[in-house]
């Protein structure tokens, strides 16, 4: 009996041959490959720039560090997501603030984030949370009343759409969204992520802080005295992706609607087949918002079916289907409790989300014979 994951990649034989390819040329990194993935995304999402990265945490901590905010300032987050988005802003120097909640998309909620501001807050940085978008509309026009800046962190949402219909990643609604393209989100690259925008200003500064702050470019240097130079301008990082990466991200773009498709027929039968289970809540997708799922969230009465969390991961992790918490709330944890202050009880609604959620396996590879292993499972807890 194979081990069924939360979530996992899926690679066949185009994603194979497009590696091999870049293998074989001469450009393992600083070649042709990552231009073309980044083209590839500003086409698929309609963003102007893309910067295609090492990570999801380095698209963040670019995307923060371009803004060049003063230090000391704040940005607010939602205390539901993986400590990376907040971490992106204690790097830069803005105190990472949080707000609650909506106790139905588990998205930052948009009265909560207006309570928060105050003439420190700067940045918001929503997360479009399991795949489903946060409401942009709404955060948008707060950021504009209130003088903030405005990142994504889509690193759930590659393929998601907001209620006007349009793809998460043209940076309607922000001045920088970012992607992870870890092996457990919606596309791989193996480690990768990238951040688009249509601020060319953000754009040219993003480029020069991902490998060092250098520039080779003659219009920006002081001197020019050959070819061998080049000037650092910024204290930059490196934070490159390879072109066996990006070939990767290109293949696997390729299959994202394919890969949408089968998450969305995923999620409909997880939730027919737990339609009725009173101890079970099943993800809300809003009215408008088309969701690329991410995860399967399931909201589970642990106290009505007589065992903790932990039983229940145990008894499922037997039958041989991996499950996972998303997400500790980031205030909890002890770094920043001891750093800012946070105590427990400061975001009730992402508290009590806390207690009862659960990730199912979810992936487009999932075979339904491996679906229905799960749901059968599920459905013996109680
Ligand atoms: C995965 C993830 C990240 C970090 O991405 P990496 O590629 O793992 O660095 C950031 N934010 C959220 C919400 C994520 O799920």
């Amino acid at each position: 009996m194979d081990f069924i994951p939360y979530g996992r990649q899926w690679i066949d034989e185009d994603d194979e041959k497009a590696v091999l390819q870049t293998l074989r040329s001469s450009y393992l990194t600083q070649g042709p490959a990552v231009a073309v993935f980044e083209q590839a995304l500003c086409d698929y999402t309609g963003a102007k720039y893309c910067v295609a990265v090492a990570s999801g945490t380095a698209a963040l901590h670019l995307a923060v560090a371009s803004l060049e905010l003063p230090e000391g300032c704040e940005g607010i987050t939602t205390p539901n997501t993986f400590t990376a988005t907040a971490n992106s802003m204690a790097y830069c120097g803005l105190k990472p603030v949080f707000a609650d909640i909506d106790p139905v998309s588990y998205n930052l909620s948009p009265d909560a984030l207006a309570a928060k501001v105050n003439s420190l807050t700067r940045l918001v940085i929503p997360v479009h949370f399991a795949g489903q978008a946060a409401e942009m509309e709404r955060i948008a026009s707060i950021a504009q009343r209130n003088g903030l800046k405005v990142i994504e962190d889509a690193a759930h949402a590659i393929g998601s759409c907001y209620r006007d219909g349009s793809k998460v990643g043209n940076c309607r609604y922000s001045d920088a969204t970012i992607f992870s393209f870890h092996p457990v989100k919606t596309l791989t690259t193996g480690e990768g992520g990238a951040i688009m925008t249509n601020d060319e200003s953000l754009y040219r500064r993003m480029l020069l802080l991902r490998t060092h702050g250098i520039t080779k470019d003659a219009g920006q240097m002081s001197q020019n005295p050959g070819p061998w130079y080049y000037e650092m301008h910024a204290l930059g990082w490196h934070y490159r992706i390879t072109d066996m990466q990006a070939s990767l991200g290109v293949s696997q773009l390729r299959k994202l609607e394919q890969f949408k498709h089968r998450r969305r027929e995923i999620v409909a039968r997880y939730n027919d087949s737990f339609d009725g289970l009173p101890w079970l809540v099943t993800p809300h997708e809003a009215e408008g918002l088309e969701s690329c799922f991410h995860l399967y969230v399931v909201n589970i009465d642990f106290a009505a079916i007589g065992k903790t969390r932990a039983a229940v991961m145990q008894q499922l992790h037997e039958a041989g289907i991996g499950t996972q918490v998303h997400y500790i709330p980031v205030h909890t944890q002890p770094w920043y409790q001891q750093h800012y202050g946070y105590r427990q009880g400061d975001y009730p609604a992402t508290e009590a989300y806390y207690q009862n959620c659960l990730s199912l396996p979810l992936f487009a590879a999932m075979t339904e014979a491996e679906q229905k292993r799960v749901i059968n499972a599920v459905r013996e807890l109680a």
